[in-house]
């Protein structure tokens, strides 16, 4: 960062291993007092490298908060029915307390299809239409998209109260978009979706307090479309050839210029990307307490 940046970073590397801590030591207390073992199965099917990587490092960092993982990777040409009658099969293990099916899914299945097969309650990905009806309409009891939940909680920790504050998210996708907008409104922001078919982007960004950039565009968000003193949550992840022709990651805003205007930032790595698997790990912990009956955790 150039030394005449002013925004102060929200390091969401630091909140995740912290958040990660916690939920460890509530995955201990619950297996001591309760004899309850928080499990987290994750479904692969196919040979997609990035998604290897996904579900090795989700299962990794299950293990490491002290839950139970398992992993169950079927072949591309698998059928719906093979893959509808696994995700059955988990629904009703009671040591399976979270399912999450990674996503892409080969052209052959109907991800609609297959998400609505899982137990809502077993949803940690928060994406059947029993939870997306819950985070919309406030009823208690759902499980919350991560990566949203994850953008909130850097939220809170950098402003603490949002209420009464213009958000405005950019992106109106399923999983990171609407949610996060849901989000933002029970937190009583004033809330503005943009989408590719918006007018005048930039100015409508730099009216908001809060402004979360999800559109998968390589720094496409400039610094003069940041509102002074803003908090700027940055959740791209776009691979770009630098100079010196290898590959980076860069977010959907442009870090050094946003530094030099907003008052909170997160960076890109090191920022959302973290928030995700550890909003994972802290949803299993909370619909495992939800399957034994026993009070939300307060993590
Ligand atoms: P997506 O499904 O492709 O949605 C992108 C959204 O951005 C769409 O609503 C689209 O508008 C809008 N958009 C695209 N180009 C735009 C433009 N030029 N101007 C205004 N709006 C534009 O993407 P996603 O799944 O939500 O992911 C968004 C980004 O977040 C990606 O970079 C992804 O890799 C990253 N991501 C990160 C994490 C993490 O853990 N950090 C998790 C999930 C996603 P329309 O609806 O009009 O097409």
């Amino acid at each position: 960062m150039s030394a005449s940046a002013r925004a102060s970073i929200i390091d969401g590397k630091a909140f995740a291993e912290g958040l990660r801590g916690r939920i460890g030591e509530e995955v201990a207390r619950l297996r001591e007092e309760h004899g309850l073992t928080p499990g987290l199965a994750a479904v692969l099917v196919g040979e997609n490298p990035a998604s290897e990587i996904y579900v090795r490092n989700k299962g990794r960092a299950t293990e490491a908060a002290g839950m139970a993982s398992f992993s169950h990777h079927l072949a591309a040409e698998a059928t719906e029915a093979e893959l509808l009658a696994l995700v059955e099969r988990l629904d009703r293990d009671p040591a399976v307390h979270g399912i999450l099916v990674q996503l892409p899914l080969p052209a052959h299945i109907d991800p609609v299809r297959v998400t609505e097969a899982v137990d809502p309650a077993k949803d940690v990905d928060g994406f059947h239409l029993v939870n997306v009806g819950r985070l919309a309409t406030g009823a208690p009891g759902g499980l919350v998209p991560c990566t949203p939940q994850g953008c909130l909680m850097l939220l809170k920790h950098a402003l603490g109260s949002l209420e009464g504050k213009r958000a405005l998210v950019l992106g109106r996708s399923n999983i990171v978009g609407k949610p996060m907008a849901a989000l933002l409104l029970a937190e009583n922001c004033t809330v503005t979706v943009a989408h590719s078919r918006t007018r005048e982007l930039a100015a409508e960004c730099a009216r908001a307090e809060i402004l979360v950039a999800a559109a998968g565009r390589a720094r496409m968000v400039k610094g003069d479309w940041i509102k002074p003193g803003a908090a700027v949550i940055d959740v791209g992840i776009n691979r770009v050839e630098a100079a010196d022709g290898r590959t980076r990651l860069v977010g959907d805003v442009d870090f050094d210029e946003a530094a030099k205007v907003a008052g909170h930032i997160t960076p890109v790595p090191g920022g959302v990307g973290p928030m995700t698997i550890a909003c994972l790990l802290r949803n299993t912990v909370i619909a495992a307490c939800r399957q034994a009956g026993l009070p939300d955790p307060g993590i």
